[in-house]
């Protein structure tokens, strides 16, 4: 048996790495055999840590068996919610970054790494057509993201009086940040949609003129750049029209939609989303990082400043690094790990062409599920998938979308989930696992036809 002590040497360092690359290779090259779903049961994990060393061949099989329980999210058949699959590279770029372990909240303490970082941020500000002086933070996901934005929000136009507006499909993040923020739940106006299920412009102009006839302050309008039930983008240069207008920020909560902004039909969807305040994105989703990385960006970097910068005498020695953002002043973090080689080493490593195809890939795999879909006489498909969200019902009713949702995912091998729209319990079913090709889209078809 090895012992690793606290302080291997190389050649542990090289033998402890080797045992746990051969397992996650092991692991990835099982999950074509193995079910999405299994339930779990109580195991030995529970128990407290040992006194004397343990084995890692041991430790790593235990932690083999409890992965084989639950929800595989990383698996092809991985068809709920927002899939991500999660880049290898990625998880290789975050071990490289752990063992480093440099501090970046302060950039003169890493200049070169926050750079690095930092050329991400400036990379995305561009892609969406923010100008000169944006900037943004890379976070460990979309709700986090969310909360910056909000409270730059807040600072730059808030008030005891402040009301915000979003969809009646935005995500329950820009509601739960504002809570955060201090924002009674009565300040929040969900905004109707049109009958194409998007945020209806001329009802929130309306709600906006409402509220300021009774002396309230409007200073947030969140617009969907791809809703979570839906997948639906919201009319993004009507909206951010109206909130220059009004002078309201305007959020652009694009934690699912935005990185289509690399693909040709995203594009064109996205259109005004250069009008954003802030934009949210989530590269643990459409960008197939693993969990833990979202993103902020706005359009003014000062803002998040205003809101996040802090001060205490035992920082007095660390001077400021010129061009380069201090992240511990422009979000809620002080320590943090070096969150950019986990975005950065993908996309160099693959080049930004392997996303734009495996993101245009995905579209048609949507594309390809709705057409199908359509020639099932007995499900009704209630939108054209904007993006990769594919909705459908039992035309029976509500009972019987369910049990087709269960009799899916009891099989196995591809797991889907629900959701309501206009009123109505609906299954979602989204192809966006880096895995996910059309082998399994053609398969999960057969079997939803089979089983309605
Ligand atoms: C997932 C999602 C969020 C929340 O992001 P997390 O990374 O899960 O915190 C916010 N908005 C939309 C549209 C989402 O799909």
């Amino acid at each position: 048996m090895t012992e690793f002590p606290l302080e291997p040497d190389a050649a542990s360092i090289r033998e402890m790495g080797m045992r746990a690359i051969d397992f996650v290779a092991d692991q990835v090259e099982k999950w074509p055999r193995t079910p999405v779903w299994r339930p779990g049961a109580a195991n030995p994990l529970l128990a407290p840590p040992p006194e004397l060393p343990g084995e890692l061949d041991k430790l790593l099989s235990m932690v083999g068996d409890a992965a084989d329980r639950g929800l595989n999210t990383a698996s092809a058949g991985y068809l709920a919610y927002f899939p991500a699959g999660g880049l290898i590279s990625a998880a290789i770029g975050e071990m490289i970054a752990m063992s480093l372990n440099r501090f970046t909240g302060f950039a003169a303490l890493a200049p070169e790494l926050v750079a690095i970082e930092h050329s991400v941020i400036a990379w995305l500000c561009g892609l969406f057509g923010l100008p000169e002086g944006a900037g943004g933070l890379i976070t460990t996901g979309g709700s986090l993201a969310t909360l910056a934005a909000v409270v730059a929000a807040r600072e730059r136009g808030g008030g005891p009086d402040s009301v915000l507006y979003v969809g009646e499909y935005a995500h329950h993040c820009i509601a739960k940040a504002a809570r955060l923020c201090g924002l009674p739940d009565d300040r929040i106006r969900i905004v109707p949609s049109t009958a194409e299920l998007r945020m209806d412009t001329g009802r929130a102009a309306e709600m906006i003129a409402a509220d300021r006839a009774r002396g309230l302050r409007p200073f947030l309008l969140a617009a969907a750049a791809g809703s979570t039930s839906t997948g639906l983008i919201d009319p993004l240069d009507e909206l951010g029209e109206l909130a220059e207008r009004e002078g309201l920020w305007f959020h652009v909560d694009g934690a699912y939609g935005a990185p289509f902004q690399l693909t040709e039909r995203g594009r064109a969807l996205l259109t005004g989303i250069e009008r954003a305040d802030s934009i949210v994105l989530d590269p643990h989703k459409s960008m197939f990082l693993p969990y833990g990385t979202g993103v902020v960006l706005v359009r003014s970097e000062s803002a998040l400043r205003a809101a996040h910068s802090g001060d205490g005498s035992y920082l007095h020695d660390i001077e400021r690094c010129a061009g380069l953002p201090d992240y511990a002043d422009i979000g809620p973090e002080l320590s943090r790990e070096w969150r950019g080689l986990r975005l950065w080493l993908p996309l160099h490593l693959h080049g930004i062409g392997a996303f734009r195809r495996a993101l245009t890939e995905k579209l048609e795999l949507a594309e390809f599920a709705h057409r199908e879909l359509m020639r099932i006489p007995r499900l009704e498909v209630p939108w054209a998938p904007d993006l990769t969200v594919v909705g459908f019902r039992h035309r029976d009713g509500a009972a019987a979308s369910r049990q087709l949702l269960e009799r899916i995912n009891g099989a196995g091998r591809y797991f889907l989930s629900s959701t309501e729209v206009a009123g109505a319990y609906t299954v979602r079913m989204c192809p966006l696992s880096v895995r996910t090709h059309a082998e399994q889209m053609a398969e999960v078809i057969r079997d939803i036809a089979a089983a309605v």
